[in-house]
């Protein structure tokens, strides 16, 4: 159960509720699906779940908008099942681009059915060739009468080859590097669009690559104009992020409960391993460091909230900060745990698999560091030549 009475300085009454609601219908959805095992069931059981938590109105927050309520949904999410956090992550990422820029029937057609999980998105920026500096995508969309023709190749793609439709990023003017690059609405069975073969992580979660063959796309399926996709792409990132230091401090939670519950129970030397002052050191950090986690990710939801335009810095240190203290409790969980933290049923492991990635997609923690200290050093600067004259 998310603890809410920490952050609740951040939120409002409402929010108290939901988090129950979202408890209770995690409790239910999961004790269906409770994690899969192979990459195949992996997808298999993305689908479910998609489906059931559409069903309980998890998606809810989205299209509200309600950065708060989406960030304790993820928490409480990821604490039960990464995978199941994973779905839900990739429907925001989905829907966001065409809760921003989108028009009425990319709206109604696509993002509200796929708010009631009938629908399941996918996000496609990254390719072999451009990860991190995104305005290096070698995608390329061309203008064709009523359509554009999309050729291109994307890999690390969530929901590759089992989502419904993708937002899709390709350069409309390969000259105006990031200013060049467009957003697209792709039905996932559009032709010219090939599920080019999954890759396979570590932990459950549906991933794969998609080639783009004179893909003919119609016109009404451009999100926002031209050149405005990098835009859209940024600003879906900023709302989303502060989600992903929501699932970290999920999964950080879950695994500070294990270890806790491990240390009292299992006895070594003749007293509880909870008793060694080297164990309880580990203990009283990794709640510490939960906590400040939580604390960055509820403040910079609540500016979004607020009615921040963006909140580009807090919804990075947010990130970067929940992300890599998720790493580190969990890595102290599974020390914690002996010989029981590596074995591959014990849901420490689980974690121990699924956090990594979360320093890693929708831009790694350097990237997020360049983000908060580029601007405090273009600030700085302004400050400075203001001062001289
Ligand atoms: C589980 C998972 C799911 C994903 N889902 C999606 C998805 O749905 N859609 C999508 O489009 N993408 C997705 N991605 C891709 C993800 O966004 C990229 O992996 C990420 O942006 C990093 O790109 P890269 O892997 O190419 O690493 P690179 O960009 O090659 O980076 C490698 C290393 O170099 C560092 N580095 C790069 N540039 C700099 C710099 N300027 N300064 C300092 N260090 C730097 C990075 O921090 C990193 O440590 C997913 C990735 C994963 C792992």
């Amino acid at each position: 159960m998310a603890d809410t009475h920490t952050v609740r300085a951040f939120l409002d009454d409402s929010h108290h509720a939901w988090a129950a609601d979202v408890q209770a219908s995690v409790d239910r959805v999961l004790a269906v699906r409770p994690h899969a095992g192979t990459d195949d069931e992996a997808r298999a059981d993305a689908r479910e779940l998609l489906g059931l938590m559409g069903a309980d109105g998890l998606y809810r927050p989205i299209g509200e908008r309600d950065l708060r309520a989406c960030c304790l949904t993820r928490e409480i999410v990821a604490e039960a099942s990464p995978l199941a956090d994973a779905v839900w992550a990739l429907q925001g990422l989905g829907v966001t681009p065409l809760l921003l820029a989108g028009d009425g029937p990319q709206r109604s057609h696509w993002a509200t059915p796929a708010l009631k999980g009938e629908l399941m998105g996918g996000f496609a920026v990254t390719e072999p060739g451009a990860g991190s500096d995104v305005a290096a995508m070698s995608s390329r969309a061309r203008r064709d009468g009523s359509d554009y023709v999309l050729d291109g190749h994307k890999w690390y793609i969530s929901n590759a080859g089992i989502a419904d439709f993708y937002v899709v990023f390709a350069s409309t003017d390969p000259d105006a590097g990031s200013r060049g690059i467009t957003a697209f609405l792709v039905p996932a069975d559009s032709e010219g669009l090939v599920f080019a073969g999954a890759q396979v992580m570590s932990a459950p979660h549906p991933l794969g690559e998609l080639r783009f063959e004179a893909c003919r796309v119609p016109v009404a399926h451009r999100i926002g104009g031209e050149g405005q996709g990098f835009k859209v792409a940024m600003a879906t990132l900023d709302q989303l992020r502060p989600t992903v230091g929501a699932a970290a401090c999920g999964m950080a939670t879950r695994a500070l409960r294990e270890a806790l519950d491990h240390a009292v129970g299992r006895e070594q030397f003749g007293q509880p391993i909870a008793d060694f002052q080297l164990v309880q050191e580990k203990l009283g950090r990794m709640a510490m460091e939960a906590i400040a986690a939580r604390l960055l990710v509820y403040r910079a939801a609540y500016e979004k909230d607020g009615g921040a335009e963006r909140i580009t810095t807090e919804a990075a240190m947010a990130k970067a900060y929940a992300t890599e203290a998720a790493q580190s409790i969990v890595d102290d969980a599974v020390q914690i745990l002996g010989g029981r933290g590596v074995m591959a049923d014990h849901p420490v492991d689980l974690l121990y698999r699924s956090v990594r990635a979360l320093r890693i997609y929708e831009g790694t923690t350097e990237i997020q560091h360049l983000i908060i200290a580029g601007r405090m050093v273009a600030d700085a600067k302004r400050a400075s030549e203001e001062a001289d004259g």
